[in-house]
């Protein structure tokens, strides 16, 4: 991988990792998710789903939610969402059809992960049947910060983090602590590449900050 770009995963990741100590903080799950652009951070939240009472306000849609009100899906091919744990399906799905370009993540999450358990993330099927909804598959990356990652959940519970490992919940991507790196597995296809000119043409563009978006973070 190229130096500067790991130097700069690593803190966006580092960031994550914060983020998810800073959760427990508020009495959430420690979950924190970024998404940037060659280190500068569009948008950054942690799970809301205990406050909410809703199993929906995970990071990464809270998240993804924000960045798409600030820039719009077309930019989002240029940016990276970086998260401590392997989005879970339901993320994952709003990762391909929002565009994100890159997702790196720590800990893998073998029952839930959208990559590890269910192939949403790099299923190329629905990208080429629904180019106007879904990009290309992400590059993903994994383990990377895996043992700051596994720190912060285990100063959260000692006792539920020994349970988590025991029932293989969140795991190291592969057993030699290496990063896992996934590349795109389908170039950009030539329908995508249309729909992509012809949103530029047709669709009114989203503000760069619309009036009711939060700040870059929502905590
Ligand atoms: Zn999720």
């Amino acid at each position: 991988m190229d130096p500067l770009r790991e130097k700069i995963d690593r803190a966006m990741m580092a960031r994550c990792v914060e983020l998810s100590r800073i959760a427990v903080t508020k009495g959430e799950y420690p979950f924190g998710t970024v998404i940037a652009r060659d280190g500068k951070i569009l948008a950054e939240a942690i799970n809301h789903t205990i406050r909410d009472g809703d199993v929906t306000r995970h990071a990464e849609v809270i998240a993804i939610s924000q960045a798409q009100k600030a820039i719009g899906r077309e930019q989002l091919r240029h940016y990276t969402l970086y998260t401590n744990i392997e989005p879970c399906a339901m993320c994952s799905y709003c990762i391909r059809e929002s565009w994100i370009g890159r997702v790196v993540f720590a800990l893998a999450s073998p029952v839930m992960g959208g990559t590890s358990k269910w192939n949403i993330l790099q299923d190329d099927d629905v990208a080429s049947r629904m180019p106007q909804i879904f990009a290309a598959a992400p590059e993903v990356v994994s383990g990377l910060l895996l043992h700051e990652a596994q720190q912060a959940w285990r100063d959260w519970s000692p006792i539920a983090w020994e349970m988590i490992k025991l029932r293989g919940l969140l795991t190291e991507p592969c057993p030699q602590g290496e990063h896992v790196h996934v590349r795109p597995s389908g170039r950009r296809s030539l329908m995508h590449r249309l729909q992509i000119l012809l949103e530029r043409n047709y669709q009114p563009r989203v503000q760069a900050q619309a009036p009711d978006a939060p700040e870059n973070s929502q905590l």
